[in-house]
């Protein structure tokens, strides 16, 4: 089954960009998945293919028109019924792996690329369309996070990456990050690969990486750690709060 990628966007020719390459890009040749890059623009009905219009209550910038976006969207639920429909906007929920694996599992993806200041909010509720954030971060357009995205789905697609995507080994999966990697040369400038990783004993092994995704992850990502330990974690506000779901 092809999982299908829709792309709703005023650069459709930054698609497939760097998915056209490595492992989504052989998928892509492959039909594992299909890309279509549809112009925004093309749903203006003005002459001069207006997109977007000054911020209503005032203010710097520009913000994407609803009824353009409404045709856009439209469009591609015509074209993909069953597949959900996300817009990228650093307003949106987080992104994380287990959203990325139901995508993943599911017919494929619709996904809204904003510019300017955005989407005009009606949007969303109009259109049932969730919105997505792929960090705290602020990008000028949502292709790129489009891009992340898709990325993120692909490699998890069946055959794209053959054993090594079914791990449940790797950082997030378990809601920890995954413990460190080393290779040969054992030194480097006077570092040497931690001892036990050459034991070739693989219980002590295995209950060394454990523990190192464990430290790492209490110390790098005290959010990650909160969740996943279930226990109380001081917020940024100084407030304690219960974090588990
Ligand atoms: N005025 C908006 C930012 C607009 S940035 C705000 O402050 O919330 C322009 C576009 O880039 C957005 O519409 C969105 O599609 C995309 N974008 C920017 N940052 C993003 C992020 N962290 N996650 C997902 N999309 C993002």
């Amino acid at each position: 089954m092809t999982f299908a990628a829709t792309v709703l966007t005023l650069y459709p020719e930054m698609f497939p960009g760097p998915l056209g390459i490595s492992l989504a890009g052989r998928a892509l040749a492959e039909g594992t998945w299909s890309l279509d890059a549809v112009q925004i623009r093309d749903f203006a009905t003005d002459k001069h293919r207006t997109v977007d219009d000054t911020p209503a209550g005032g203010g710097a910038g520009m913000v994407l028109k609803v009824d353009v976006l409404a045709r856009a969207i439209d469009h591609a639920r015509g074209l993909r019924p069953d597949c959900p429909v996300l817009a990228m906007t650093p307003r949106g929920k987080p992104l994380s792996q287990a959203r990325v694996r139901e995508l993943a599992a599911g017919p494929g993806v619709t996904v809204l690329c904003g510019r300017f200041e955005g989407f005009d909010e009606r949007i969303f509720e109009g259109r049932d369309v969730e919105e997505v954030s792929v960090g705290d971060i602020v990008l000028s357009g949502g292709e790129p996070a489009a891009l992340m995205l898709l990325d993120a789905c692909i490699r998890l697609l069946p055959g794209v990456m053959g054993a090594a995507s079914s791990g449940t080994e790797e950082s997030f999966e378990n809601g920890l990050l995954e413990y460190p990697h080393y290779t040969r040369p054992n030194e480097w400038e006077g570092r040497t690969i931690p001892e036990v990783l050459r034991s070739g004993d693989h219980a002590k092994i295995a209950a060394w990486r454990e523990q190192r995704a464990s430290d790492d992850t209490r110390l790098r990502r005290p959010d990650l750690w909160g969740r996943h330990t279930g226990a109380r974690v001081q917020s940024a506000s100084g407030a304690r709060r219960e974090t588990k779901e």
